[in-house]
């Protein structure tokens, strides 16, 4: 096991494939090796626990983009002829190097994205979770067939790849989003071109090492890296036939909308604002611990996290022990083992949050909690924010309206039940909702009125496990088809239907055309 201690510093990060031992920069992957940008353009990579800058991120030139999308459509040449079996087994490999690498990754995740070991690997496992599951891909990807369409004549559907796909990843799960996307096209047949956050590319750079090792031809995957540059050549460039986003509202609808413009499928999975519902009845204790780690965890920086709570009748009377709860929260640079909310990743993110919780105050909320101006000993130069609760919230404030993605928890207030799913569904966004209860009828009717992509019963994260989908909808996703499980495999292949039409006999010489359509 990883020493809690031993945590990627910068010069345990330079001896990965993420950082060179020279210059500490982000490598570009292209035909299977770590490549140097020649670019003169960097952002920086820094820790977010002390805004140490610990490397530093090339935006690739145009030449090294294409260089990228050239190998990828080279290799596709041959990769989507290599037996299922094959591309299976890349994956049963995947899997076991993941599983080996798991302390390396979570230490890179949580020296680049700031958040707690433990949460890191459970970032890591999520995305494992998609490779297992892809191991699946024989059945998975089987077509149809059907035979006697007509007289001597069947027909069979192949799923087949794409060709270059494009993934496009956000900075808040830098494992488990880029395995959302590249071992599910790779197994189906596709290659990839990856571009993932400028904030904290390392483990997606370790990760597609470990395709290498575990037999994954070069060309397969390439990674470019940048930021709104990168992405414009994702979304025009005519060999990417299918963009795989996950990210803000604005860069989201931005690439959906140029990338289907140039003819592209494209997914994207956006913002959230998800609400828990807290019944009377629901476990007590059990509910608010449940809340308070879906509302901080990951210092709020997950978009299923669980941001604004209503109480209903008389579990209003709560709050206070959910404040109670909240205070409790060691707040600590992500590495220490007693750490439950780390930093936020920039010093941006954490002005933004303190300037919607101040925001709150004058808009008349009540701020229960306010972490604003938290000093964690020894790193005071880091972007934490303490736990925040904000009570008294209405839809109209700002801090309802925007998606805060820090530790602060929005409270508000309902009557009953339907006034509670009258917020919810009033609500732009549609990624998850959680409801807690004991009663099985008030479960059945949230279930069956609620306009929200995943609902949780109980269950304050209900992110679906791979042989399901990641299904947000609404406001939280553009597209057709959700990222992994079946939804997933539609995304990445697409039909070919075949119709053939076999006899030994040849027609009398005498037989004319038939001229009308069959
Ligand atoms: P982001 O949109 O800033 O960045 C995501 C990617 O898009 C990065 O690779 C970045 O380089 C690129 N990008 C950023 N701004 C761009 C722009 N204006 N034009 C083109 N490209 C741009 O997102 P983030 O801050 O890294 O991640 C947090 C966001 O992601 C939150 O809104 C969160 O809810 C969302 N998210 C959603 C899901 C989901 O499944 N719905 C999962 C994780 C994160």
């Amino acid at each position: 096991m990883l020493s809690r201690l031993a945590v990627a510093t910068p010069r345990s990060l330079s001896s990965s494939a993420a950082v060179s031992a020279k210059a500490e920069t982000v490598k570009m992957w292209i035909d299977g090796k770590a490549v140097e940008s020649k670019t003169s353009e960097y952002i920086d990579l820094t820790n977010p626990a002390t805004n140490e800058v610990i490397g530093r991120v090339p935006k690739c030139t145009t030449a090294e983009m294409n260089d990228a999308v050239e190998s990828s459509k080279q290799a596709f040449k041959s990769w989507k002829n290599t037996s299922v079996l094959t591309r299976a087994h890349t994956m049963f490999r995947l899997q076991a190097l993941i599983r080996r690498d798991m302390g390396k990754l979570a230490a890179n995740i949580t020296l680049e994205q700031g958040k707690t070991l433990p949460d890191a690997e459970g970032d890591v496992n999520r995305g494992l979770q998609v490779v297992e599951h892809a191991c699946s891909v024989p059945s998975l990807q089987l077509g149809e067939t059907l035979n006697n369409v007509s007289k001597d004549m069947d027909t069979y559907s192949l799923r087949l790849p794409l060709g270059v796909t494009a993934g496009i990843t956000p900075f808040n799960f830098p494992a488990m989003i880029p395995l959302w996307m590249f071992p599910l096209a790779l197994v189906t047949g596709n290659t990839m071109v990856l571009k993932p956050s400028e904030q904290d590319p390392g483990a997606a750079m370790m990760l597609v090492e470990l395709a290498k090792e575990a037999g994954v031809p070069d060309g397969c995957v390439n990674v470019i890296h940048g930021a709104h540059k990168t992405v414009d050549f994702i979304c025009d460039h005519p060999d990417i036939r299918a963009i795989s986003f996950v990210g803000s509202d604005q860069a989201g609808k931005y690439i959906y909308e140029r990338g289907s413009r140039n003819g592209k499928r494209v997914q994207s999975n956006m913002g959230a604002k998800n609400h828990g519902v807290i019944m009377p009845d629901a476990a007590k204790e059990h509910t608010i611990n449940q809340l308070t780690a879906a509302a901080f965890g990951a210092a709020g920086q997950r978009c299923m996290a669980l941001t604004t709570v209503i109480l209903v009748g008389e579990a209003r009377s709560w709050l206070p022990d959910i404040v109670a709860k909240a205070k409790k929260l060691k707040v600590n640079a992500g590495h220490h083992a007693d750490s439950d909310v780390g930093p936020l990743i920039s010093k941006a993110s954490k002005q933004r949050v303190e300037k919607l919780i101040a925001g709150a105050k004058k808009e008349g909320a009540n701020v229960a909690l306010d972490g604003s101006n938290v000093v964690v000993k020894g790193y005071e130069s880091g972007n934490f924010v303490g736990p925040s609760v904000i009570a008294g919230v209405k839809p109209n404030m700002e801090c309802y309206r925007e998606e805060i993605f820090g530790p602060v928890l929005c409270v508000m207030e309902a009557e009953n039940l339907d006034e509670a799913i009258d917020i919810i569904n009033n609500n732009p966004y549609g990624n998850g909702t959680a409801l807690f209860t004991t009663n099985g009828v008030t479960a059945r009717r949230f279930t069956n009125e609620i306009d929200c992509g995943q609902v949780g019963i109980n269950v304050p994260i209900p992110v679906p496990l791979p042989m399901f989908s990641f299904t947000g909808s609404r406001g939280s996703f553009l597209g057709d088809q959700n990222f992994y499980g079946k939804a997933g495999m539609n995304f990445y292949t697409q039909w070919k239907t075949v119709t053939q039409f076999w006899r030994s006999d040849d027609a009398p010489a005498d037989a004319r055309p038939q001229m009308a359509f069959p």
